[in-house]
């Protein structure tokens, strides 16, 4: 090591001393000694590795004083008081954007969070009867009404799911799937590894494009535990295809006495035919199929909290109630009151498509999307923020969350360009904001995609521009 380093470490403050200068500012009124202590240790070891590691070229050319790292350690105290989780503005035009939390909830949904969470409540208590309840007890009911299913079982989400059905229905034994049904959703959720992890064997059968009734026929054996419908969610095979209708599987399993689980992924509870939209099955069109056990999630198309959705057979769904893997994969008191909330507005399901955020962005008329991004346009004219310049286009905006991979949505965007800010500096500046943006970026501009912005959010937009041209 060279003279100069050594000088550097050796002239490193002493954490007692600075940890004296933080005590005279007050600081344990923030936090305690020991993350006082925790803290400066940190900030110490990082400059003592600055120097030992760092090129001569990047050597700072003075050793921090203890001023200067005491200041440090006081930022890096606060900023643990930073909430990183926070509330943004999805200007994507992604409606159910996996990274930005898929569905918002309805206003009555966090009501009833609110509600349930500030106190005790039944979550597992049977009032008429005195006695110990069960937690999803309190939806079953709902969701049966509105999907005629026999029994109803909720838990953490779609993929938690689909590993508890598969484990209680196929562990040690053959899960018949075509190869064409193989998919992976999002990276971490691949069909093949979940089959794995609840301890089932993978049977494929068929090719990637053509799996016929026949190929699952020929699979069939002693060993069989289920026969496996997957919706391919997030892509098509378009071309030379087929895939065996779910009709005709149930009718074979019945034949051989093999349940059949379809893992709808999306799980829509409308039918969105009538807003323009591709026809996607809906759970109750499903069921209605006789198929024995169904899963879908709760913040896809049903546009509430995240969760994963059992229904089918009542003697399937209380094996898998039984299943011990259902105690670690239960759902929480907040879910299970959000998701209360939101089922109720299917009741009237035309309402849902409108006061449920996540519909109302899929089926809202492209002409009402227009309309909002030409108002947007009026408020940041307005704003006379300088050196912005504004201009409303069509553009398409997606479902996202591996729902209706193929659908085009119409949609209107606000490009936003500036003759001196680069469009990747805006764009990191307001996803920098205080209430964050996100935005697509199109060559030197960025876009505001209005299908997933409302109204009440403008102000958010308005603000994090301004701050963009003051700095
Ligand atoms: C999305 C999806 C899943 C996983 O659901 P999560 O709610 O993300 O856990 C599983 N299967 C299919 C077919 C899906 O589309």
């Amino acid at each position: 090591m060279d003279e100069k380093r050594k000088n550097m470490l050796k002239n490193l403050p002493k954490i007692d001393e600075v940890i004296g200068l933080l005590e005279k500012q007050g600081i344990y009124e923030k936090v305690s000694r020991e993350i006082v202590l925790e803290v400066c240790r940190s900030v110490v070891q990082k400059l003592r590795d600055d120097i030992l590691i760092a090129p001569d070229k990047k050597l700072p050319a003075v050793t921090s004083d203890a001023t200067g790292v005491a200041r440090n350690v006081s930022n890096q105290i606060d900023n643990l008081y930073d909430y990183r989780l926070k509330r943004l503005v999805n200007a994507t035009g992604v409606i159910l954007h996996t990274n930005l939390g898929r569905a918002p909830l309805c206003p009555e949904a966090l009501d009833r969070i609110l509600e349930v969470g500030q106190g005790y409540s039944n979550l597992e208590f049977n009032l008429e009867r005195g006695e110990r309840g069960l937690r999803y007890d309190h939806v079953s009911r709902l969701i049966c009404v509105l999907t005629g299913a026999e029994d109803a079982l909720i838990v953490n989400n779609n993929a938690a799911a689909v590993l508890l059905v598969l484990n209680t229905l196929a562990e040690r034994r053959e899960a018949i799937v075509s190869r064409g049904e193989l998919i992976e959703i999002g990276g971490e959720f691949r069909i093949p590894d979940v089959m794995t992890k609840s301890n089932s064997i993978l049977r494929e059968v068929g090719t990637t494009n053509r799996t016929r009734i026949s190929d699952y026929e020929k699979a069939i054996s002693p060993d069989t535990g289920v026969i496996l419908k997957v919706h391919t969610s997030n892509y098509r095979i378009v071309g030379f295809t087929e895939e065996a209708e779910l009709t005709r599987l149930v009718a074979l399993g019945k034949q051989h006495g093999i349940p059949v689980f379809d893992d709808l992924g999306s799980g829509c509870l409308i039918d969105l035919a009538n807003y323009g939209l591709q026809h996607e099955p809906t759970v109750r069109e499903v069921l209605a199929t006789d198929v024995d056990v169904v899963t879908f999630s709760g913040d896809k198309l049903l546009g509430g909290p995240q969760a994963g959705i059992i229904v089918g057979k009542k003697d399937i769904l209380q094996k898998v109630k039984n299943n011990p893997l259902n105690r670690a994969l239960r759902i929480d008191k907040f879910t299970l009151a959000a998701l209360e909330a939101t089922l109720m507005h299917y009741l009237v399901p035309e309402k849902a498509a409108t006061s449920l955020r996540a519909l109302k962005a899929l089926t809202e008329p492209q002409g009402e999307v227009r309309k909002r991004a030409r108002k947007l346009i009026n408020k940041l004219k307005k704003a006379s923020i300088p050196n912005l310049e504004y201009a409303m286009r069509e553009d398409v905006a997606a479902a996202g969350g591996g729902s209706l991979p193929t659908q085009a949505i119409l949609s209107a965007v606000v490009a936003v360009k500036s003759p001196i800010i680069p469009a990747s500096r805006i764009e990191a500046k307001l996803r920098q904001a205080q209430v964050p943006i996100i935005v697509r970026v199109n060559e030197n501009e960025i876009l505001i995609d209005l299908r997933t912005v409302t109204e009440d959010e403008f102000g958010f937009i308005v603000n994090a521009l301004r701050q963009i041209a003051v700095n």
